[in-house]
């Protein structure tokens, strides 16, 4: 017949977990106790390690210049904020062999007609965009993402914005299916933007994994070609175009 254990329903004692265990045979006792203290281990282990990963990683200095448009103070204090949390997975995703991506930078903001730019280490911003926009904190996402590519040899403008829109709107904001929608009729892989960035995302997917990080370091080192998309992937980069496009086709049948 079965019976409750009375002391499981003692309420007044705050130690019901450990007086249960008294009806324990000796060794599921000494099992308990071994438990606490293995628990009470890896919970140190796990802050620990934590601890250590947090410090070895180098933090992001950003600097705020809102002289020319003090009402954008607020918003750039929350946008530093972002940038601060996304650089550590950032420079994880570009991540390469000899990669010393820069610890710090600078958002400007002024009065201008450009939306945003990257130059130097600096973060420029039109005080009016973000007025309109205030959502918008992946702009700054994609122009530090700019900063970390560093890029000082001739690279096509197309991959450059493409490595910085999939990792904006793939990896940061994870929503491109829906906001990098690509017209399987008219696009091109070099109209740049989104429309590259879905393309490197589906090379990503179906390809190389690696893809994005080889093809920033081969950026970075001034080795880009085109031949680099059949180096990395058994197919030139009109083949993976046209692959892309039947996918984006058949999706839509
Ligand atoms: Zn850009």
């Amino acid at each position: 017949m079965w019976r409750s254990n009375p002391l499981l329903h003692e309420k007044s004692s705050p130690n019901v977990w450990f007086m249960s265990k008294s009806l324990l045979p000796l060794p599921a006792k000494k099992f308990f106790n071994n438990m606490k203290h293995i628990a009470f281990i890896f919970i140190l282990f796990f802050f620990s390690i934590t601890y250590l990963v947090a410090q070895a990683l180098p933090p992001l200095t950003v600097n705020i210049d809102c002289s020319e448009a003090p009402e954008t103070q607020e918003w750039a204090e929350n946008a530093a904020l972002v940038a601060k949390q996304q650089y550590p997975f950032l420079i994880a995703a570009l991540d390469e062999e000899g990669y010393q991506p820069s610890d710090s930078m600078t958002m400007v903001f002024k009065h201008m007609e450009e939306i945003a730019y990257a130059s130097n280490g600096r973060i420029v911003i039109s005080a009016e965009w973000i007025t309109k926009h205030p959502d918008d904190v992946g702009m700054v996402v994609h122009e530090l993402i700019h900063i970390l590519q560093a890029y000082r040899h001739h690279v096509p403008g197309w991959v450059t914005e493409g490595i910085a829109d999939y990792l904006r709107f793939f990896f940061y904001e994870r929503n491109g299916e829906r906001t990098c929608r690509v017209n399987p009729e008219k696009a091109k892989y070099t109209d740049s933007y989104r429309t590259t960035g879905a393309f490197f995302d589906w090379i990503v997917r179906t390809k190389d994994a690696g893809f994005i990080k080889r093809l920033n370091a081969a950026c970075r080192n001034g080795k880009y070609s085109n031949d680099l998309f059949r180096e990395y992937t058994g197919m030139t980069v009109d083949e993976l175009w046209a692959g892309f496009i039947d996918s984006l086709k058949q999706r839509q049948m």
